[in-house]
C-alpha cells in the first residue's frame, strides 16, 4: 500500500497550484517547505524520495538526530524555531542555508561572530510577530525597519525576507490581517533601501492557512500537519518559552 505521505504531498502540491491560479502568480514562485518536528527521519525520507527538496526543524536537538540519515539525500535545510544563543555553535554544523526566525539583535550577532569565526555566511529572515499575540516570537512589526537596518551591519548575515506565524484562528479573514500586516512591513523595509537588505521571501502560511498566505504573497509556506499527521506536541511548546 502507498504510503499516505505520499498522497498527503499531492494534496498539498494540488492546493499550492489552485492557490497561485486564483491569485494569478506561476506556482514555481512558491515553494513548499516541510515543517519536520517531531517526524522521524524514515518518515522525512520517505517525502524527500519524492520530489520534495526542502525542509526545516525548529529545534537544534532535532536536527543533530536526523543529520546523519538524511545527508545523503539532497534536500536543503532551513531553521524554523527560536533560536537560543548556547545552540548556534551547533547549529552551524548542519549545513543550514536560512534562519527564518530572527527575531532578536542580541542573537543576531552572536550568529554573526560565530560566522565570521568559521568564514561563513547565512540567509535570514527576520521573523516578526504579526498577530499581536504576547506568547509568539519575533519583532513587533513597528520595530521591524530597525533591525533590518541592524541586521544590515553584520557582515556575515544576509537578510532575505521576513516570516511570520499567523494569528491561530479560523477565521481567515482574520488570518490574512496578518499575512498582509507582513507584506506591508515588507514594503516599508522596502523603501528604506537598506544596502545588502534583500525582501525577496514572505515565509508565511501552514497547514491551515497556505491558501490565504498564498493569496496575500508568500513566496514559502511551512507545511507539517497535513502531511505528516498530528503532531503528540502543543506548538507552544515549540512557539513561545512556555514549555509543556
Ligand atoms: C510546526 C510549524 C509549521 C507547520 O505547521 P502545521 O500547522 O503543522 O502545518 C510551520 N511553521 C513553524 C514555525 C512551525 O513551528
Amino acid at each position: 500500500m502507498e504510503d499516505p505521505i505520499i498522497n498527503n504531498l499531492n494534496n498539498i502540491q494540488r492546493r499550492i497550484k489552485e492557490a497561485c491560479a486564483r491569485s494569478k502568480r506561476p506556482p514555481e514562485d512558491v515553494r513548499l517547505l516541510l515543517a519536520t518536528k517531531t517526524v522521524p527521519a524514515e518518515r522525512i525520507k520517505i517525502a524527500l524520495q519524492s520530489g520534495c527538496t526542502l525542509i526545516g526543524e525548529n529545534k537544534v536537538q532535532e536536527v543533530r538526530e536526523k543529520f546523519a540519515s538524511l545527508k545523503d539525500i539532497p534536500h536543503q535545510n532551513h531553521f524554523i524555531g527560536h533560536l537560543q544563543s548556547n545552540k548556534i555553535k551547533e547549529l552551524l554544523r548542519y549545513d543550514i542555508s536560512c534562519i527564518h526566525s530572527l527575531d532578536r539583535l542580541d542573537i543576531a550577532g552572536k550568529l554573526n561572530q560565530r560566522l565570521l569565526q568559521e568564514s561563513k555566511t547565512m540567509e535570514v529572515l527576520i521573523q516578526v510577530n504579526t498577530s499581536g499575540e504576547e506568547s509568539k516570537f519575533g519583532v513587533f512589526p513597528e520595530d521591524a525597519v530597525k533591525l533590518a537596518q541592524q541586521l544590515s551591519e553584520l557582515k556575515a548575515l544576509r537578510v532575505r525576507g521576513l516570516m511570520t506565524i499567523g494569528l491561530f484562528s479560523a477565521d481567515q479573514e482574520k488570518v490574512r490581517q496578518c499575512f498582509r500586516l507582513l507584506q506591508f512591513v515588507r514594503q516599508e523595509i522596502m523603501n528604506q533601501h537598506i544596502t545588502g537588505v534583500e525582501m525577496k521571501e514572505l515565509s508565511m502560511g501552514m497547514s491551515g492557512d497556505l491558501e490565504t498566505a498564498i493569496e496575500e504573497g508568500a513566496t514559502i509556506v511551512r507545511i507539517g500537519t497535513d502531511i505528516f499527521g498530528k503532531r503528540i506536541y502543543p506548538d507552544s511548546y515549540y512557539w513561545s518559552e512556555n514549555k509543556v
